[in-house]
């Protein structure tokens, strides 16, 4: 049994799928206590009780403390199972989060796996369809795996209702670990937006606010195809495509927020990620932390990456993933770049 202090380091939602993915992934009991505790609503909420089920779908597990709430778990997991799942959150909750948790184990399956998801696809705090698509996807495909992803209808708050499939093949073989050490020469840049639901100005403005200060135009500065019936919603995207990898960075629009002040937000974003030499931002870290550790524990060689920065997420994850693998981060600091390496133990 492993048992995890839910409000370790960060003490998030992270720490449950993390610990949920890999106890499913090495077979390994889990027990957490103190779910979310520092948080304003603490323990199990609809969106994390969404991620416990769908884990305990595809491993058959025995589960103790999966209600709304709850701030312990006891999870049980038996052997993945792949094949096609329906893995629904009523309401706008993340779906690619509910995707998150059993990716890792479906990538390690004996089998190619079919998931529907359904839910919210651009939440906040959450990685946005669009960034899985564009940036997680291709270093999945690295590691000798593959991932497709379709986005059928986007999914907002309140509403959600959105739908992605998902086919997951595991790699034939061990997955396969690599370095990215940097970015390499910037290949394109764009910007999008998806506002649903909102009257046309408010995509014009922040795709205007948002050119003018990257120096961004014409085909470089794009209305997002979205069905009306899918909003009221609104996420702006940039998508940065270099040599060896690509970034996506969003901001999200809200009541308090003017179109300038989102679009002014994701500037900010993408401006630190650009000054830094690194090869991916915050959010892609602490996502391809999990993926190469798995790489080294299967293939049993390291591998690294650079990012701009360490977040206590970042970190945080490292930690819960140490506890389940045998495997080793060591984390080097600095302002232009900080290098991640993760090696078997
Ligand atoms: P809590 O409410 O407990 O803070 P949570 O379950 O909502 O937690 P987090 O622990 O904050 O979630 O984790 C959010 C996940 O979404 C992380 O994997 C993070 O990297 C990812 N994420 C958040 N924002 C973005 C973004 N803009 N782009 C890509 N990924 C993102």
């Amino acid at each position: 049994m492993i048992e995890l202090d839910g409000s370790q380091g960060e003490g998030g939602g992270q720490i449950l799928r993390t610990s949920l993915a890999l106890s499913v992934v090495t077979g390994q009991p889990l027990s957490i206590e103190k779910i979310r505790a520092g948080r304003a609503k603490p323990g199990l909420m609809r969106q994390h009780l969404a991620c416990v089920k769908a884990a305990t779908e595809i491993s058959g597990a025995q589960v103790d403390g999966a209600e709304l709430g709850s701030q312990s778990l006891r999870f049980a997991p038996g052997p993945v199972r792949s094949g096609d799942y329906r893995l629904a959150i009523a309401g706008a909750g993340s779906c690619m989060l509910v995707l998150q948790t059993v990716l890792p184990p479906l990538l390690l399956a004996g089998a190619q796996s079919r998931v529907h998801l359904s839910g919210g696809t651009h939440n906040p705090m959450a990685p946005p369809f669009h960034f899985l698509e564009r940036a997680f996807v291709p270093l999945v495909h690295r590691l000798g795996a593959d991932l497709q992803l379709s986005l059928r209808r986007c999914g907002f708050y309140p509403a959600g209702g959105g739908e992605v499939e998902a086919t997951i093949v595991p790699a034939v073989g061990a997955l396969q670990t690599f370095d990215l050490m940097a970015r390499g020469a910037q290949q394109s840049a764009y910007a999008e937006c998806l506002a649903p639901g909102l009257p046309r100005h408010v995509p014009t403005r922040e795709l205007e606010t948002l050119g003018g200060a990257m120096g961004w135009s014409g085909e470089q500065l794009r209305l997002g195809a979205v069905r009306q019936n899918e909003g009221p919603g609104n996420a702006l995207l940039a998508t940065l495509a270099y040599e060896h990898v690509t970034e996506v960075f969003t901001a999200f629009g809200e009541k308090s927020l003017s179109a300038e002040q989102v679009a002014h937000g994701l500037v900010k974003e993408v401006r630190e990620f650009q000054k830094s030499e690194a090869a991916v931002g915050p959010h892609l870290a602490d996502q391809l932390a999990l993926l190469l550790a798995l790489a080294a524990w299967q293939g049993k060689k390291a591998g690294a990456f650079t990012c701009s920065e360490v977040t206590e997420h970042t970190r945080t994850n490292c930690a819960v993933i140490e506890r389940f693998l045998p495997v080793r981060f060591t984390i080097a600091e600095s302002r232009q770049a900080s290098t991640v390496r993760v090696a078997p133990a």
